[in-house]
């Protein structure tokens, strides 16, 4: 579903990104991990072309990512959760779904209506359709924002810290969302601290330091017998 091949991405002279090498299958969740500033963000950001990368090769769903006509097909594609929700602050819990299916995707108002709706059930909001972004709890706001972003159909959704900023009794619920949607067979990349998420849902974990991929390995090597010393120490360190 996504190819990454010899990615780089500089920021004026700085190299944040060093020959990223990366791919994941179908319904496969992976798991990215590693110190802040180590480029976790910049790699996510690449797969969607919010970051345009300085050299390398993206393919996602056997579509080449490249300037041009495909970014829009690719946008599609790749949905992305942020770790501060990033809804539309004046627009209803229900207008923010709609909205890109309707722009993009060009579904009528009664046929995106319907859809957010249902995504509304499946997060566990379908009483909140008609709230403003800031009448809900940091949790709510967050299920919110993945329901918006499964609005589209994406095939592979992106996840940046997407429990970092909730207050802890906040974090569960947007994980379970989480691991119902890796349950149903969604293809996910989330970069997150949730060590226990990671363990339980993730298919394979990326330890990320200094813009360079170190280790890849099953939950289960990872974190029982990681075999980098910048590994075992970042490991040291949060668990
Ligand atoms: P992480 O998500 O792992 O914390 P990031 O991907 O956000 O790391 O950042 C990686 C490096 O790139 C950091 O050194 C950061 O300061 C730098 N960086 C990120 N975005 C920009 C930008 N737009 N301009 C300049 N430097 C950036
Ligand atoms: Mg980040």
């Amino acid at each position: 579903m996504i190819k990454v091949e010899h990615l780089s991405k500089k920021f004026g002279d700085v190299t944040v990104l060093h020959d990223v090498n990366l791919e994941v299958k179908e319904k496969e969740v992976v798991v990215i991990i590693g110190p802040s500033g180590s480029g976790k963000s910049t790699i996510l950001r690449c797969l969607n072309h919010l970051e345009v990368p300085s050299g390398g090769k993206i393919t996602i769903d056997g579509i080449v990512l490249e300037e041009g006509a495909n970014l829009n097909a690719i946008r599609r594609e790749v949905g992305m959760v942020f770790q501060r929700f990033n809804l539309f602050p004046n627009m209803s819990v229900l207008e923010n779904i709609m909205l890109a299916p309707m722009q993009v995707r060009g579904k009528t108002k009664e046929e995106a209506k319907a859809k957010a709706m249902a995504l509304l059930k499946r997060v566990g909001l379908e009483n909140k359709a008609d709230s403003m972004p800031d009448e809900l709890s940091g949790g709510q706001q967050q299920r919110v924002a993945i329901a918006r972003a499964l609005a589209m159909n994406p095939q592979v959704l992106l996840f940046d810290e997407p429990t970092s900023a909730l207050d802890p009794e906040m974090v569960k619920e947007v994980l379970d969302v989480m691991k119902s949607l890796a349950r149903e067979g969604m293809t996910m990349v989330v970069v997150t601290h949730e060590m226990g998420f990671a363990k339980e849902v993730g298919d394979r974990v990326l330890f990320v330091d200094k813009g360079v991929i170190l280790e890849e390995a099953s939950p289960e090597e990872f974190f029982t017998n990681p075999k980098n010393q910048r590994t075992k120490d970042f490991l040291s360190k949060i668990l």
